[in-house]
């Protein structure tokens, strides 16, 4: 073949095309450059359109030559497609297994989120803990009560001024204003009393933790659904004193041996006498701060002597028997143990701030 021949470099042109492809080592280059190497583009299809500028005795021999190149260029470029395409792949399935494995791996590293119980059912739980320990047991009464066990039996007649001491829902059944959401948990101690003396024994030493209802607004202390716990002990010879040192025992065994109790004069209705009681500020430690208004104390419950009037609508002779009850607000409780601003904050359902509490 003359060296005028457009096939003249053929050789080395194939080298240099083999030499191209033996370098590419990314499958997506290889597919990009395929026109140029091997396709419409490329050197072998542009010299074989020269074919008709050969002379005709030499074109037989230039067109098996061009044949010859083109299918070592193509061979090893259909080699280096496969070789690549199986690096491409396997990298895939690398990366595939890789995925699984990760989320295999989070799975297990992830801590798997289960629920847990609200601060108040928890708190609720502590309450009768350290109460239980202290000898009384756990009594639960009804939410829904009759006029008479919430208001009648616990010394407030109808139309007494001290109904108005407490906001009340109504629950629409038979006589207008006879059947009412609990305002408290006290009607819990008239049943507790009636079943005691029903038994031929008026001695109770409960507990009676439960929900409750006023027709409250709800702001950072108060809710309108809200949980209390109330304590009722009966027994021969009970007196304030007794009271007082199951207050202050309660105090330091929940709240801590640094915080303590003091009982102030109050009126309540089914106690004679009546006493509101105070635990050292929790925030303050008894320094006085703004929650405290400066005082070092905050009113947790009420407590007092069990009225005669109340032991007398059970049945129980008070020249024999005496007692003392007790009540404060559990969702006031766990705000003071764990400084929480807004009482609210308890029932909205934020899980941030649920998940403190877990
Ligand atoms: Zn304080």
């Amino acid at each position: 073949m003359s060296d005028s021949s457009p096939l003249a470099n053929l050789d080395s042109q194939r080298d240099e095309l083999i030499r191209q492809i033996n370098e590419i080592s990314d499958f997506a280059v290889l597919r990009e450059q395929e026109p140029l190497l091997v396709g419409k583009r490329s050197l072998l299809t542009t010299l074989q359109r020269t074919l008709g500028q050969i002379a005709e005795n030499e074109r037989k021999e230039a067109g098996a030559l061009l044949q010859g190149a083109r299918r070592l260029v193509e061979d090893r470029f259909n080699e280096r497609f496969a070789e690549l395409e199986m690096v491409e792949r396997a990298a895939k399935l690398e990366a595939d297994r890789l995925d699984l494995g990760d989320v295999v791996v989070s799975a297990v590293r992830v801590p798997v989120t289960v629920g847990h119980p609200n601060l108040v059912a928890s708190t609720q739980r502590e309450l009768e803990d350290v109460f239980v320990g202290m000898g009384f047991s756990v009594a639960d009464g009804p939410e829904v009560e009759s006029d008479w066990y919430n208001f009648e039996a616990l010394n407030i007649p109808p139309a007494h001024p001290a109904r108005g001491m407490w906001d009340t829902f109504y629950v629409d059944l038979g006589e207008p204003e006879t059947v009412v959401l609990r305002t408290h948990t006290s009607p819990t101690q008239i049943h507790l009393m009636e079943a005691a003396v029903k038994l031929g024994d008026p001695r109770v030493h409960a507990v009676m933790p439960g929900r409750c209802f006023r027709r409250d607004t709800p702001d950072a202390r108060h809710l309108a659904a809200f949980h209390q716990i109330e304590g009722l002990v009966v027994d021969r010879g009970i007196t304030f004193a007794d009271l007082a040192g199951v207050i202050e025992t309660f105090t330091r065994a929940y709240f801590g041996p640094t915080i303590s109790s003091r009982l102030r004069p109050a009126f309540f209705p089914f106690t004679e006498p009546s006493a509101e009681f105070e635990i050292t500020c929790t925030i303050c430690q008894g320094d006085g701060c703004r929650t405290c208004s400066q005082t070092g104390w905050i009113e947790l419950g009420g407590c007092g002597m069990l009225d005669p009037a109340v032991l007398e609508a059970v049945g129980i002779d008070g020249s024999e028997w005496s007692g003392f009850a007790f009540g404060f607000g559990i969702d006031r409780c766990a705000q003071m143990r764990h400084q929480i601003a807004d009482m609210r904050a308890l029932i909205e359902n934020d899980a941030r701030f649920l998940r403190q509490f877990s």
